[in-house]
Protein backbone atom coordinates (compact mmCIF):
# COMPACT_ATOMS: atom_id res chain seq x y z
CA UNK A 1 0.00 0.00 0.00
CA UNK A 2 1.60 3.25 -1.09
CA UNK A 3 -1.08 5.72 -0.07
CA UNK A 4 -3.09 6.11 3.08
CA UNK A 5 -6.83 6.05 3.49
CA UNK A 6 -8.52 9.22 4.76
CA UNK A 7 -8.74 8.22 8.42
CA UNK A 8 -5.10 7.26 8.61
CA UNK A 9 -4.12 10.45 6.84
CA UNK A 10 -5.93 12.49 9.48
CA UNK A 11 -4.16 10.44 12.16
CA UNK A 12 -0.74 11.11 10.60
CA UNK A 13 -1.34 14.86 10.28
CA UNK A 14 -2.51 14.99 13.86
CA UNK A 15 0.74 13.40 15.00
CA UNK A 16 2.71 15.76 12.82
CA UNK A 17 0.86 18.70 14.31
CA UNK A 18 1.62 17.60 17.87
CA UNK A 19 5.27 16.84 17.25
CA UNK A 20 5.71 20.20 15.50
CA UNK A 21 4.19 21.97 18.45
CA UNK A 22 6.38 20.02 20.83
CA UNK A 23 9.59 20.61 18.90
CA UNK A 24 8.88 24.32 18.71
CA UNK A 25 8.45 24.51 22.45
CA UNK A 26 12.10 23.55 22.99
CA UNK A 27 14.57 26.38 23.22
CA UNK A 28 17.24 24.02 24.33
CA UNK A 29 18.96 22.25 21.44
CA UNK A 30 19.80 19.11 23.38
CA UNK A 31 16.22 18.45 24.45
CA UNK A 32 14.96 19.21 20.96
CA UNK A 33 17.26 16.66 19.34
CA UNK A 34 16.38 13.92 21.82
CA UNK A 35 12.70 14.52 21.13
CA UNK A 36 13.37 14.29 17.40
CA UNK A 37 14.79 10.78 17.83
CA UNK A 38 12.01 9.73 20.19
CA UNK A 39 9.56 10.58 17.43
CA UNK A 40 11.54 8.78 14.71
CA UNK A 41 11.83 5.62 16.80
CA UNK A 42 8.14 5.62 17.53
CA UNK A 43 7.00 6.30 14.00
CA UNK A 44 9.61 4.41 11.99
CA UNK A 45 10.85 1.55 14.17
CA UNK A 46 12.06 -0.46 11.17
CA UNK A 47 14.47 2.13 9.85
CA UNK A 48 17.79 3.26 11.20
CA UNK A 49 18.92 6.89 11.24
CA UNK A 50 21.82 9.26 11.42
CA UNK A 51 21.70 12.98 11.84
CA UNK A 52 24.39 15.09 10.22
CA UNK A 53 24.59 18.59 11.67
CA UNK A 54 26.56 21.58 10.45
CA UNK A 55 27.80 22.32 13.96
CA UNK A 56 27.97 19.84 16.79
CA UNK A 57 28.54 21.89 19.90
CA UNK A 58 26.07 20.25 22.21
CA UNK A 59 26.21 17.22 24.38
CA UNK A 60 24.30 14.43 22.61
CA UNK A 61 24.82 11.49 24.89
CA UNK A 62 24.24 8.43 22.73
CA UNK A 63 22.27 9.93 19.89
CA UNK A 64 23.49 9.08 16.38
CA UNK A 65 24.60 12.61 15.56
CA UNK A 66 27.75 13.56 13.69
CA UNK A 67 29.09 16.74 12.21
CA UNK A 68 28.92 17.09 8.46
CA UNK A 69 32.30 16.22 7.09
CA UNK A 70 32.79 17.92 3.75
CA UNK A 71 35.62 15.59 2.84
CA UNK A 72 33.78 12.42 3.77
CA UNK A 73 32.74 9.71 1.39
CA UNK A 74 29.14 10.42 2.14
CA UNK A 75 28.75 12.58 -0.93
CA UNK A 76 24.94 12.38 -0.86
CA UNK A 77 24.69 13.91 2.62
CA UNK A 78 26.99 16.78 1.67
CA UNK A 79 25.04 17.32 -1.55
CA UNK A 80 21.66 17.43 0.21
CA UNK A 81 23.10 19.81 2.80
CA UNK A 82 24.26 22.06 -0.02
CA UNK A 83 21.14 21.96 -2.21
CA UNK A 84 18.47 21.54 0.44
CA UNK A 85 16.75 18.95 -1.79
CA UNK A 86 15.88 15.45 -0.60
CA UNK A 87 17.61 12.44 -2.24
CA UNK A 88 16.92 8.75 -2.39
CA UNK A 89 19.74 6.28 -2.93
CA UNK A 90 19.07 2.68 -3.90
CA UNK A 91 21.78 0.27 -2.86
CA UNK A 92 21.99 -3.54 -3.09
CA UNK A 93 20.31 -4.50 0.14
CA UNK A 94 18.90 -1.20 1.42
CA UNK A 95 17.61 2.19 0.45
CA UNK A 96 18.87 5.44 1.93
CA UNK A 97 16.86 8.61 2.21
CA UNK A 98 18.58 11.97 2.79
CA UNK A 99 16.26 14.70 4.04
CA UNK A 100 17.41 18.28 4.65
CA UNK A 101 16.56 19.95 7.97
CA UNK A 102 15.69 23.32 6.58
CA UNK A 103 14.68 26.52 8.32
CA UNK A 104 13.81 29.86 6.76
CA UNK A 105 17.40 31.05 6.67
CA UNK A 106 19.53 27.97 6.13
CA UNK A 107 19.90 24.21 6.06
CA UNK A 108 20.99 23.07 9.52
CA UNK A 109 21.58 19.42 8.88
CA UNK A 110 20.66 16.26 6.98
CA UNK A 111 18.67 13.34 8.32
CA UNK A 112 19.80 10.03 6.87
CA UNK A 113 17.21 7.23 7.06
CA UNK A 114 18.06 3.70 6.05
CA UNK A 115 15.39 1.19 5.09
CA UNK A 116 16.09 -2.51 4.49
CA UNK A 117 15.24 -3.64 0.96
CA UNK A 118 12.53 -5.81 2.41
CA UNK A 119 10.76 -2.85 3.91
CA UNK A 120 11.35 -0.06 1.46
CA UNK A 121 10.09 3.56 1.90
CA UNK A 122 6.48 4.07 0.89
CA UNK A 123 5.49 7.25 -0.88
CA UNK A 124 3.40 8.54 1.99
CA UNK A 125 6.27 7.76 4.39
CA UNK A 126 8.64 9.90 2.36
CA UNK A 127 6.11 12.70 2.40
CA UNK A 128 5.58 12.26 6.13
CA UNK A 129 9.34 12.29 6.81
CA UNK A 130 9.78 15.30 4.60
CA UNK A 131 7.10 17.27 6.46
CA UNK A 132 8.56 16.20 9.79
CA UNK A 133 12.06 17.23 8.69
CA UNK A 134 10.67 20.63 7.69
CA UNK A 135 9.19 21.28 11.08
CA UNK A 136 12.33 19.93 12.80
CA UNK A 137 14.45 22.32 10.68
CA UNK A 138 12.33 25.28 11.73
CA UNK A 139 12.47 24.24 15.37
CA UNK A 140 16.28 23.93 15.20
CA UNK A 141 16.45 27.38 13.63
CA UNK A 142 14.33 28.78 16.45
CA UNK A 143 16.49 27.20 19.13
CA UNK A 144 19.67 28.42 17.44
CA UNK A 145 18.34 31.95 17.05
CA UNK A 146 17.24 31.94 20.65
CA UNK A 147 20.66 30.78 21.79
CA UNK A 148 22.31 33.35 19.57
CA UNK A 149 20.16 36.20 20.85
CA UNK A 150 20.86 35.14 24.42
CA UNK A 151 24.58 35.17 23.69
CA UNK A 152 24.27 38.63 22.13
CA UNK A 153 22.45 39.88 25.22
CA UNK A 154 25.19 38.45 27.44
CA UNK A 155 27.88 40.04 25.27
CA UNK A 156 26.18 43.41 25.34
CA UNK A 157 25.81 43.19 29.09
CA UNK A 158 29.49 42.40 29.40
CA UNK A 159 30.46 45.29 27.12
CA UNK A 160 28.18 47.67 28.92
CA UNK A 161 29.39 46.70 32.39
CA UNK A 162 33.03 46.84 31.34
CA UNK A 163 32.74 50.23 29.64
CA UNK A 164 30.92 51.67 32.63
CA UNK A 165 33.50 50.37 35.05
CA UNK A 166 36.49 51.45 32.99
CA UNK A 167 35.17 54.92 32.37
CA UNK A 168 34.57 55.59 36.04
CA UNK A 169 37.97 57.22 36.54
CA UNK A 170 39.67 54.10 37.80
CA UNK A 171 43.40 53.79 38.28
CA UNK A 172 45.14 51.34 35.96
CA UNK A 173 45.89 49.13 38.96
CA UNK A 174 42.16 48.64 39.57
CA UNK A 175 40.83 48.85 36.02
CA UNK A 176 42.96 46.08 34.55
CA UNK A 177 42.38 43.40 37.22
CA UNK A 178 38.67 44.05 36.71
CA UNK A 179 38.98 43.66 32.94
CA UNK A 180 41.09 40.55 33.49
CA UNK A 181 38.30 38.93 35.50
CA UNK A 182 35.74 39.84 32.87
CA UNK A 183 37.85 38.24 30.14
CA UNK A 184 38.46 35.13 32.18
CA UNK A 185 34.74 34.62 32.71
CA UNK A 186 33.63 35.58 29.23
CA UNK A 187 36.11 33.42 27.30
CA UNK A 188 37.07 30.76 29.80
CA UNK A 189 40.68 31.84 29.23
CA UNK A 190 43.41 30.19 31.28
CA UNK A 191 45.86 33.07 31.17
CA UNK A 192 45.18 36.77 30.64
CA UNK A 193 47.86 39.37 30.01
CA UNK A 194 48.11 43.15 29.52
CA UNK A 195 51.28 44.61 28.14
CA UNK A 196 52.49 48.10 27.60
CA UNK A 197 54.88 49.04 24.82
CA UNK A 198 57.10 52.05 25.48
CA UNK A 199 57.72 54.32 22.53
CA UNK A 200 60.84 52.50 21.36
CA UNK A 201 58.67 49.31 21.29
CA UNK A 202 61.67 47.24 22.31
CA UNK A 203 60.81 46.35 25.88
CA UNK A 204 57.45 45.22 27.22
CA UNK A 205 56.02 46.27 30.56
CA UNK A 206 53.66 43.81 32.23
CA UNK A 207 50.60 45.61 33.56
CA UNK A 208 48.36 44.83 36.56
CA UNK A 209 45.67 42.21 35.99
CA UNK A 210 48.12 39.93 34.17
CA UNK A 211 47.92 36.33 35.39
CA UNK A 212 50.77 34.37 36.97
CA UNK A 213 51.99 32.46 33.91
CA UNK A 214 53.26 35.68 32.31
CA UNK A 215 55.72 36.12 35.17
CA UNK A 216 57.32 32.70 34.66
CA UNK A 217 60.44 31.77 32.72
CA UNK A 218 58.43 30.33 29.81
CA UNK A 219 56.41 33.51 29.28
CA UNK A 220 58.87 35.64 27.26
CA UNK A 221 58.66 33.19 24.30
CA UNK A 222 54.94 33.89 24.07
CA UNK A 223 55.14 37.61 24.82
CA UNK A 224 57.89 38.17 22.24
CA UNK A 225 56.10 36.12 19.60
CA UNK A 226 52.79 37.93 20.11
CA UNK A 227 54.48 41.34 20.18
CA UNK A 228 56.35 40.62 16.96
CA UNK A 229 53.23 39.37 15.15
CA UNK A 230 51.08 42.28 16.32
CA UNK A 231 53.65 44.89 15.36
CA UNK A 232 54.14 43.34 11.93
CA UNK A 233 50.61 44.13 10.77
CA UNK A 234 49.20 46.29 13.59
CA UNK A 235 46.44 43.68 13.69
CA UNK A 236 44.87 41.29 16.18
CA UNK A 237 45.94 37.64 16.39
CA UNK A 238 43.63 34.64 16.37
CA UNK A 239 45.56 31.38 16.59
CA UNK A 240 44.27 27.90 17.37
CA UNK A 241 47.31 25.73 16.75
CA UNK A 242 50.35 27.61 17.96
CA UNK A 243 53.44 25.50 18.31
CA UNK A 244 56.38 27.35 19.77
CA UNK A 245 58.32 24.16 20.55
CA UNK A 246 58.54 24.90 24.22
CA UNK A 247 60.15 22.26 26.35
CA UNK A 248 57.78 23.13 29.14
CA UNK A 249 54.78 20.94 29.83
CA UNK A 250 52.63 24.06 29.75
CA UNK A 251 52.22 25.04 26.16
CA UNK A 252 49.45 27.25 24.89
CA UNK A 253 47.98 26.55 21.48
CA UNK A 254 44.99 28.87 21.45
CA UNK A 255 45.80 32.57 21.51
CA UNK A 256 43.78 35.70 21.01
CA UNK A 257 45.67 39.00 21.14
CA UNK A 258 44.39 42.51 20.42
CA UNK A 259 46.53 45.66 20.15
CA UNK A 260 45.77 48.80 22.16
CA UNK A 261 46.16 51.58 19.63
CA UNK A 262 46.58 55.25 20.52
CA UNK A 263 47.05 57.96 17.90
CA UNK A 264 47.78 55.37 15.26
CA UNK A 265 50.54 53.61 17.19
CA UNK A 266 50.42 50.29 19.04
CA UNK A 267 50.87 51.23 22.70
CA UNK A 268 50.17 47.83 24.17
CA UNK A 269 48.23 44.62 23.78
CA UNK A 270 45.88 42.29 25.61
CA UNK A 271 46.16 38.50 25.43
CA UNK A 272 43.92 35.55 26.30
CA UNK A 273 45.38 32.03 26.07
CA UNK A 274 44.31 28.42 26.49
CA UNK A 275 46.33 25.22 26.29
CA UNK A 276 43.76 23.33 24.22
CA UNK A 277 43.95 23.75 20.44
CA UNK A 278 41.18 25.71 18.68
CA UNK A 279 39.65 26.50 22.04
CA UNK A 280 38.19 29.94 21.31
CA UNK A 281 35.33 30.29 18.83
CA UNK A 282 35.55 33.10 16.29
CA UNK A 283 32.65 34.90 18.00
CA UNK A 284 34.76 35.16 21.16
CA UNK A 285 37.58 36.67 19.16
CA UNK A 286 35.24 39.31 17.74
CA UNK A 287 33.91 40.07 21.20
CA UNK A 288 37.44 40.26 22.62
CA UNK A 289 38.39 42.78 19.94
CA UNK A 290 35.36 44.91 20.74
CA UNK A 291 36.04 44.72 24.47
CA UNK A 292 39.65 45.79 24.10
CA UNK A 293 38.73 48.56 21.66
CA UNK A 294 36.14 49.84 24.15
CA UNK A 295 38.67 49.62 26.96
CA UNK A 296 41.56 51.15 25.00
CA UNK A 297 40.60 54.69 25.76
CA UNK A 298 40.23 53.98 29.45
CA UNK A 299 43.51 52.07 29.53
CA UNK A 300 45.35 54.85 27.69
CA UNK A 301 43.71 57.48 29.87
CA UNK A 302 44.81 55.88 33.08
CA UNK A 303 48.26 55.27 31.62
CA UNK A 304 48.57 58.95 30.76
CA UNK A 305 47.19 59.95 34.15
CA UNK A 306 49.83 57.91 35.91
CA UNK A 307 52.54 59.28 33.63
CA UNK A 308 51.33 62.79 34.37
CA UNK A 309 51.42 62.14 38.10
CA UNK A 310 55.02 60.99 37.81
CA UNK A 311 55.92 64.08 35.78
CA UNK A 312 54.24 66.36 38.27
CA UNK A 313 56.07 64.92 41.26
CA UNK A 314 59.52 64.92 39.66
CA UNK A 315 61.52 67.70 38.15
CA UNK A 316 62.49 66.95 34.58
CA UNK A 317 66.06 68.24 34.72
CA UNK A 318 67.29 67.15 38.12
CA UNK A 319 64.93 64.19 38.67
CA UNK A 320 64.44 65.55 42.18
CA UNK A 321 60.89 65.93 43.49
CA UNK A 322 58.85 68.90 42.39
CA UNK A 323 58.05 71.84 44.60
CA UNK A 324 54.42 70.73 44.76
CA UNK A 325 55.40 67.32 46.09
CA UNK A 326 57.70 68.91 48.67
CA UNK A 327 54.94 71.27 49.87
CA UNK A 328 52.57 68.36 50.37
CA UNK A 329 55.14 66.29 52.26
CA UNK A 330 55.98 69.15 54.62
CA UNK A 331 52.35 69.93 55.33
CA UNK A 332 51.67 66.28 56.08
CA UNK A 333 54.74 65.92 58.26
CA UNK A 334 53.85 69.10 60.22
CA UNK A 335 50.54 67.48 61.09
CA UNK A 336 51.83 64.04 61.96
CA UNK A 337 55.41 64.25 63.24
CA UNK A 338 57.05 65.75 66.32
CA UNK A 339 59.61 67.84 64.47
CA UNK A 340 61.31 68.33 61.11
CA UNK A 341 63.99 70.36 59.34
CA UNK A 342 64.15 72.25 56.09
CA UNK A 343 67.29 73.12 54.11
CA UNK A 344 67.35 75.56 51.24
CA UNK A 345 70.32 75.33 48.90
CA UNK A 346 71.53 77.96 46.44
CA UNK A 347 74.51 77.63 44.12
CA UNK A 348 77.06 80.37 44.67
CA UNK A 349 77.80 82.76 41.83
CA UNK A 350 75.87 80.65 39.40
CA UNK A 351 75.33 83.52 37.00
CA UNK A 352 79.07 83.63 36.54
CA UNK A 353 79.19 79.87 35.84
CA UNK A 354 76.52 80.22 33.17
CA UNK A 355 78.34 83.15 31.65
CA UNK A 356 81.66 81.36 31.65
CA UNK A 357 80.63 77.87 30.51
CA UNK A 358 77.20 78.34 28.98
CA UNK A 359 73.74 77.33 30.16
CA UNK A 360 74.17 73.69 29.27
CA UNK A 361 77.14 73.20 31.57
CA UNK A 362 75.16 75.20 34.13
CA UNK A 363 72.39 72.60 33.83
CA UNK A 364 74.89 69.82 34.28
CA UNK A 365 76.10 71.37 37.50
CA UNK A 366 72.53 71.46 38.73
CA UNK A 367 72.25 67.75 37.93
CA UNK A 368 75.52 67.04 39.78
CA UNK A 369 74.34 68.91 42.87
CA UNK A 370 71.00 67.06 42.70
CA UNK A 371 72.88 63.74 42.66
CA UNK A 372 74.94 64.74 45.65
CA UNK A 373 71.76 65.70 47.48
CA UNK A 374 70.28 62.27 46.79
CA UNK A 375 73.44 60.64 48.12
CA UNK A 376 73.20 62.63 51.37
CA UNK A 377 69.59 61.87 52.30
CA UNK A 378 67.56 58.85 53.46
CA UNK A 379 64.49 57.36 51.79
CA UNK A 380 61.98 59.21 53.91
CA UNK A 381 63.66 62.58 53.23
CA UNK A 382 62.60 64.69 50.27
CA UNK A 383 65.08 66.31 47.91
CA UNK A 384 63.38 68.84 45.65
CA UNK A 385 63.93 71.51 43.07
CA UNK A 386 62.75 74.66 44.73
CA UNK A 387 62.91 76.69 41.56
CA UNK A 388 65.66 77.86 39.16
CA UNK A 389 69.04 77.03 40.64
CA UNK A 390 67.67 76.71 44.16
CA UNK A 391 67.20 73.27 45.61
CA UNK A 392 65.73 72.11 48.91
CA UNK A 393 65.70 69.21 51.33
CA UNK A 394 63.06 68.31 53.89
CA UNK A 395 64.02 65.98 56.71
CA UNK A 396 61.04 64.71 58.70
CA UNK A 397 61.56 63.89 62.43
CA UNK A 398 65.04 65.41 62.38
CA UNK A 399 66.50 67.96 64.85
CA UNK A 400 68.11 71.27 63.85
CA UNK A 401 71.59 69.99 64.78
CA UNK A 402 71.23 66.88 62.63
CA UNK A 403 69.93 68.93 59.70
CA UNK A 404 72.85 71.35 59.98
CA UNK A 405 75.20 68.35 59.90
CA UNK A 406 73.51 67.04 56.72
CA UNK A 407 73.79 70.47 55.10
CA UNK A 408 77.41 70.77 56.17
CA UNK A 409 78.23 67.42 54.61
CA UNK A 410 76.54 68.49 51.38
CA UNK A 411 78.41 71.80 51.24
CA UNK A 412 81.70 69.93 51.60
CA UNK A 413 80.82 67.29 49.03
CA UNK A 414 79.80 69.89 46.42
CA UNK A 415 82.95 71.90 46.94
CA UNK A 416 84.95 68.73 46.57
CA UNK A 417 83.19 66.85 43.78
CA UNK A 418 81.61 69.39 41.41
CA UNK A 419 83.11 69.80 38.00
CA UNK A 420 83.54 72.59 36.94
CA UNK A 421 84.02 73.61 40.52
CA UNK A 422 81.12 75.33 42.31
CA UNK A 423 80.15 75.88 45.90
CA UNK A 424 76.75 76.11 47.56
CA UNK A 425 75.25 77.93 50.48
CA UNK A 426 72.53 76.52 52.75
CA UNK A 427 69.96 77.98 55.09
CA UNK A 428 68.47 75.59 57.64
CA UNK A 429 65.22 75.95 59.59
CA UNK A 430 63.46 73.64 62.00
CA UNK A 431 60.01 73.20 63.59
CA UNK A 432 58.86 71.40 66.70
CA UNK A 433 55.32 70.60 67.70
CA UNK A 434 55.79 72.35 71.07
CA UNK A 435 56.02 75.70 69.28
CA UNK A 436 53.37 77.33 67.22
CA UNK A 437 54.64 77.38 63.68
CA UNK A 438 53.54 77.46 60.05
CA UNK A 439 55.02 76.16 56.93
CA UNK A 440 55.38 79.61 55.36
CA UNK A 441 57.35 80.69 58.41
CA UNK A 442 59.57 77.60 58.13
CA UNK A 443 60.50 78.60 54.55
CA UNK A 444 61.01 82.21 55.51
CA UNK A 445 63.44 81.34 58.33
CA UNK A 446 65.46 79.10 55.99
CA UNK A 447 65.55 81.83 53.36
CA UNK A 448 66.75 84.39 55.90
CA UNK A 449 69.48 81.99 57.02
CA UNK A 450 70.50 81.49 53.40
CA UNK A 451 70.71 85.23 52.93
CA UNK A 452 73.04 85.42 55.91
CA UNK A 453 75.18 82.61 54.49
CA UNK A 454 75.55 84.54 51.23
CA UNK A 455 76.28 87.79 53.04
CA UNK A 456 78.93 86.20 55.21
CA UNK A 457 81.06 84.69 52.45
CA UNK A 458 79.08 81.80 50.83
CA UNK A 459 80.13 78.09 50.74
CA UNK A 460 78.63 77.57 54.19
CA UNK A 461 75.64 76.59 56.28
CA UNK A 462 73.69 79.00 58.44
CA UNK A 463 70.91 77.84 60.75
CA UNK A 464 67.86 79.88 61.65
CA UNK A 465 68.50 82.35 64.42
CA UNK A 466 66.80 82.35 67.83
CA UNK A 467 63.93 80.26 68.94
CA UNK A 468 60.96 79.21 66.86
CA UNK A 469 58.10 81.33 67.94
CA UNK A 470 57.00 83.07 64.82
CA UNK A 471 53.53 82.20 63.68
P1 LIG B 1 74.61 83.94 44.52
O1 LIG B 1 75.89 83.38 44.93
O2 LIG B 1 74.26 85.19 45.22
O3 LIG B 1 73.53 82.96 44.56
O4 LIG B 1 74.87 84.39 43.02
P2 LIG B 1 74.18 83.81 41.77
O5 LIG B 1 74.93 84.24 40.55
O6 LIG B 1 73.98 82.36 41.85
O7 LIG B 1 72.83 84.60 41.84
P3 LIG B 1 71.37 84.07 41.81
O8 LIG B 1 71.25 82.89 42.68
O9 LIG B 1 70.46 85.23 42.05
O10 LIG B 1 71.29 83.71 40.28
C1 LIG B 1 70.56 82.69 39.75
C2 LIG B 1 71.09 82.40 38.38
O11 LIG B 1 70.99 81.01 38.12
C3 LIG B 1 70.30 83.09 37.31
C4 LIG B 1 70.21 82.12 36.20
O12 LIG B 1 71.03 82.46 35.14
C5 LIG B 1 70.72 80.82 36.78
N1 LIG B 1 69.75 79.75 36.64
C6 LIG B 1 68.55 79.69 37.21
N2 LIG B 1 67.96 78.53 36.83
C7 LIG B 1 68.81 77.88 36.02
C8 LIG B 1 68.75 76.64 35.29
O13 LIG B 1 67.78 75.90 35.33
N3 LIG B 1 69.84 76.32 34.55
C9 LIG B 1 70.93 77.12 34.47
N4 LIG B 1 71.95 76.73 33.73
N5 LIG B 1 70.98 78.28 35.12
C10 LIG B 1 69.96 78.68 35.90
MG1 LIG C 1 69.45 81.91 43.52
MG1 LIG D 1 72.91 81.42 43.37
Amino acid sequence: MDTLDKDLQVEVYKKLYFVTEKLHSFLDMEALLSELFVFLREEFPNFSYNLFLSQVTYCHNDLPITEIDYDSENIAAVKVYGTGIMELEHLDDHTVLYVPLKGKQAVYGVLQMIAPITDNFKRYEIEYISLFAGSAGNAIENALLFRHSQQIILNLKLLNETSKMLNSNLQLAEALPYLSNQLKTAFDGQEIGFFLLPEDQRTVKILPGTTSFFFTKQAPIYIDYIKKEILRENESLFIGDLNLHTISSKSFQSIMAVPVIYRGAVRGFAVVMHQKPFFFPFDSFKLFQTLVQHSSLAIINSMLREELKRIVITDHLTKLNSRKFLDEKIEKSMMEDEQGAFIIIDIDDFKGINDKYGHQIGDEILIQVARLIKSCIRNQDVGARWGGEELAIYLPKVSLEEAVAVAQRLVEKVAQASKPHVTISCGVSHWHKDYKDSYQSLFKRADEALYLAKRSGKNKVVAQSGNIKAG
